[in-house]
């Protein structure tokens, strides 16, 4: 096997546009393995200080409630540890794992992302590490569909999503998915591997893209946007003055878009009947911006606008994929999803209003990490 040559501990390390996603597999069955000795001094160096901590320098996190125990990853167990961190910031680590001495270990760093391109020099030349390169859309399908077989509860679905009382949040049980008003529908789709095929992928990072999945490794790109992560964050730095992500969706959940947006009733009156748009659409997103009463607007409507703006756009993209690929689930993934229930539940609202009830918008609880745990594909296939 190629894992004879790939020495441990294991990363993963996808370099995004905006955030660089590393996991790091740490062994927990050390005892049996050839060389404990090494592998035991290596692995507790890096425990000692990936594990001990939370954060790292000004700008690292680790997400521990991510955390996944138990993990087998080609004949080896033990547990995936989810770490981020600006990708302005690349220059920064890259020193920080020099002055830690993590570069002299040996070890197999994994990457994927555009940054694994672009800093592979600097990787190379300032702390003697090679990345074993992967694609990054072939690293995020290989990484949903690990992390779904691996975590029974990763996929959920929202009912009654922009209802405030009666929406609820459940599993779905991606092996053995049942949905029961469309069960009957669902005996054509042919399951493998135990997960069911096919599937529609939206990834919104800092940009967008759509895949249609339709086996193992049988993917291609249907559809993107550049209205995405990286737009929603850039208006609200801009016209709501916001530093932080968590800031901007913060703002946006106080905010009120209909105060920013002209609405198919601000124009009919009430509801266009005839092509069934209901009184409440965005027929102009921002619309009202340029009216003579725009003082009155704040900058927490700004930001839900920009939200509703951003999420309508991508659901749109999507279910076109969708529609014109004749496929019921779209997976919605990626980090502008993170901490953002507004969007994830707007996204449900729209797949399944605009679809009559025929799409279903499934999430998964690992948002953004799944290409930094696809581009292990080496080990995990
Ligand atoms: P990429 O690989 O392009 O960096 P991600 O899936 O990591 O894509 O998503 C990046 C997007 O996630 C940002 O554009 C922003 O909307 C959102 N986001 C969520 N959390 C953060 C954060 N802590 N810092 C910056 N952006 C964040």
């Amino acid at each position: 096997s190629i894992v004879d040559d790939l020495p441990m501990p294991w990363f993963g390390l996808d370099i995004g546009g905006t955030l660089t996603k590393l996991v790091y597999f740490e062994p927990t069955d050390t005892d049996e393995f050839i060389d404990p000795e090494t592998e035991r001094l290596v692995a507790k160096t890096i425990h000692n200080y990936l594990v001990s901590n939370k954060a790292y320098g000004e700008a690292g996190v680790r997400d521990v409630y991510l955390q996944l125990n138990n993990v087998n990853i080609n004949a080896r167990t033990g547990v995936i540890h989810f770490i981020r961190f600006p990708t302005e910031r690349m220059p920064y680590f890259i020193q920080l794992v020099k002055s830690k001495g993590f570069a002299q270990m040996s070890s197999t760093v994994c990457a994927t992302g555009g940054g694994a391109i672009k800093y592979s020099k600097d990787a190379e030349q300032e702390l003697g590490i090679q990345f074993y390169k992967a694609d990054e859309l072939e690293s995020l399908i290989k990484g949903i569909e690990f992390v779904a077989a691996n975590n029974p509860d990763e996929c959920f679905y929202y009912d009654n999503p922009l209802d405030e009382e009666k929406c609820r949040k459940f599993i779905w049980r991606w092996s053995s998915a049942r949905c029961s008003s469309t069960d009957e529908e669902r005996k054509d789709e042919h399951v493998k591997d135990g997960l069911q095929y096919p599937y529609v992928v939206c990834n919104i990072g800092s940009g967008v893209s759509v895949l249609v999945v339709r086996g193992k490794s049988q993917f291609e790109r249907a559809s993107g946007s550049s209205i995405g992560g990286g737009f929603f964050a850039g208006l609200c730095c801009m016209l709501c003055k916001c530093e932080t992500f968590e800031e901007a969706i913060e703002l946006a959940a106080r905010g009120d878009n209909k105060n920013v947006d002209k609405l198919v009733r601000d124009i009919y009156g009430g509801d266009y009947d005839s092509v069934g748009l209901p009184g409440d659409t965005v027929a102009a997103s921002f619309g009202k911006c340029c009216a003579s009463d725009r003082e009155k607007i704040r900058v927490e409507d700004l930001a839900r606008s920009a939200l509703v703006t951003t999420c309508n756009n991508i659901g749109s993209i999507a279910l076109n994929v969708a529609i014109s690929h004749g496929i019921d689930r779209i997976v919605f993934v990626g980090n502008f999803l993170r901490v953002n229930p507004i969007a994830s539940r707007h996204l449900a609202h729209a797949m399944n209003f605009w679809s009559k009830g025929t799409k279903k918008a499934l999430f998964l609880s690992h948002e953004g990490y799944f290409g930094a745990v696809g581009c292990l594909d080496k080990l995990v296939d």
